[in-house]
């Protein structure tokens, strides 16, 4: 019979033999690599390669969903250990070439692609269950499909993101929102230590005792900062079964909805059992506001707790019991998403702060009912309780003060006849000109935007003095760097 490591290594002399017969030597020359140097390479990793030309190719560098800012990398690694990721580090350092890590690909900006070389890490997605502690070690390559699973089976949770396909390396560096985070915190509250590799191969294990400056930098600094997380280990609770909900009004009762939600289950930590998002949509070609929510205690409290709210018009009134795994999915599916390989998405947010009032509301329910299309939507993701409870300098994760993080995806597709890439983006531009007055100039980092001049004063505001020193620290060659490396900002024009 075959031992493991004699069937690894058929495998990779296939692939070999297979995928990297005659590599382009238009390819080769731009990484600065022969044909040898690649089959060498490929016979040192646990995971493999991909370059362009090979037939999985597209599907290796493709990020989630059609990118706004396409790149072409010259070589993708599938890393399986963290001594695959150290080879492809020094790999990078000896060609100098600029590498990005990269977990479940869904950066808004595509951040997790460049012209260089991918260190993708989502093979190393092993996680590791705690019961009795109630811990979960998480490698960074798992995303919340799997890792929700999971813990579905013990019982046990952590607050994670609405869609299964994320991944937790990117999610938790820039905080991390999800539907029970009022209860339960922002997901980079949630970690009790990461195991990162530094550009120069070394391994830190950062926590409250140990490397604690880079603890506090990882849990908000944004991904690719500071080293290649490798994984990270959960303080979970346990939660064996949810309450879901659903209240839906129309367009007309949408301004009071929205200001009686604003003042009771935003900052109010009497409701921090209510996780919920508010959405703006267009359902069977109606615009209408949707509270779309989880409680996590008893049934009767949770109706109890939503009461007012159904006195606020005349919404309609769905919900269902279930585990957080299955209701997460379920609660948001009434969702319209255009559902097509070649959509492109513009998202942009901003942080509430004080009251809108049903006047404010209004003005932003009327300018949401002139979408150019029916999948734009308009979302508030409540904060208060847990996320405002947290102390603000005990991460770099700076949002605390706030109602709720306020934002709009936009959408547009070459087969839609009325809504192309510049309708799509004033609409957006316009809409927060309408929402301006009530926003405080933070922004969300998990929701970059590209072309903000002041990227490190809307994510990171005053913790931004210290993420430079930690970074130069770790990171002094500035080896980890895209579009929004901390770095010092420019010198006033
Ligand atoms: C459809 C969709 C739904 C979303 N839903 C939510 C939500 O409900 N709540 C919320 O808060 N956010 C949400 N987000 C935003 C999401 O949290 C961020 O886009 C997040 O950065 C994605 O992480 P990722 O690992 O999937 O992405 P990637 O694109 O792989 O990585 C994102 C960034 O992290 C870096 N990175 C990746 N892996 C590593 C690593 N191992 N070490 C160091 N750096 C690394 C990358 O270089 C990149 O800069 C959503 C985004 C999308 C597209």
């Amino acid at each position: 019979m075959a031992l493991q490591s004699d069937l690894h290594k058929e495998r990779v002399e296939r692939r070999v033999k297979e995928q990297l017969p005659r590599l382009d030597p238009v390819a080769l020359d731009e990484l600065g690599m022969t044909q040898a140097e690649c089959e060498d390479l490929e016979r040192k990793l646990r995971g493999y390669i991909v370059l362009p030309g090979m037939p999985d190719y597209p599907a290796a560098a493709a990020p989630h969903a059609a990118p706004r800012w396409p790149a072409f990398p010259q070589l993708i690694a599938f890393c399986e250990t963290p001594s695959d990721v150290r080879i492809c580090l020094a790999l990078a350092r000896e060609k100098a070439l600029w590498a990005v890590p990269r977990s479940g690909r869904h950066s808004l900006a595509n951040y997790s692609t460049c012209s260089g070389m991918i260190i993708d890490v989502s093979l190393m997605n092993g996680i590791s269950v705690d019961p009795i502690e109630l811990t979960a070690r998480v490698g960074a390559g798992a995303n919340f499909g799997l890792l929700n699973a999971v813990l579905d089976g013990y019982g046990l949770h952590v607050p994670g993101g609405t869609c299964a396909d994320v991944g937790v390396a990117g999610f938790m560096q820039g905080g991390g929102y999800g539907l029970t985070s009022r209860r339960f915190g922002i997901n980079s509250d949630c970690v009790l230590a990461v195991t990162m590799m530094l550009a120069d191969g070394t391994i830190v294990v950062a926590d409250a005792e140990r490397e604690r400056d880079l603890w506090w930098a990882v849990r908000g600094g944004t991904g690719n900062q500071f080293g290649i997380l490798l994984d990270i280990t959960f303080k979970l609770v346990e939660l064996p079964s949810v309450w879901s909900f659903e209240l839906r009004w129309t367009v007309e009762d949408a301004p009071a909805a929205l200001d009686a939600i604003q003042r009771g289950y935003m900052r109010d930590a009497d409701n921090a059992d209510v996780g919920y998002l508010v959405v703006m949509a267009t359902i069977d070609s109606e615009p209408c506001l949707l509270m779309l929510g989880l409680y996590s205690g008893d049934p009767a409290d949770g109706m109890r707790a939503l009461r007012p709210l159904m006195d606020v018009g005349k919404p309609t009134f769905r919900d269902d019991t279930g585990t957080y795994n299955t209701l997460n999915d379920a609660v948001l599916a009434v969702l319209p998403g255009p559902g097509l390989p070649t959509t492109m998405e513009a998202k942009r947010s901003g942080y509430i702060a004080t009251p809108v009032g049903v006047e404010g509301w209004k003005t932003l329910v009327d300018y949401f009912a002139t979408t150019p299309n029916p999948y734009n939507i308009m979302v508030l993701e409540p904060y208060g309780a847990a996320p405002t409870a947290y102390p603000r300098g005990d991460s770099a994760f700076i949002h605390r003060e706030v109602d709720c993080d306020f934002f709009v995806d936009s959408f547009w597709d070459p087969t839609w006849p009325d809504c192309d890439e510049e309708t799509a983006l004033t609409w957006l531009a316009g809409f927060f000109g309408v929402v301006q007055p009530f926003l405080n100039g933070e922004m969300y980092q998990n929701y970059p935007v590209r072309d903000l001049p002041d990227y490190r004063e809307q994510y990171w505001g005053d913790a931004f003095p210290e993420l430079l020193r930690i970074k130069q620290h770790y990171d002094p060659a500035g080896f980890f760097h895209f579009e929004q490396s901390i770095t010092p900002p420019p010198p006033p024009s």
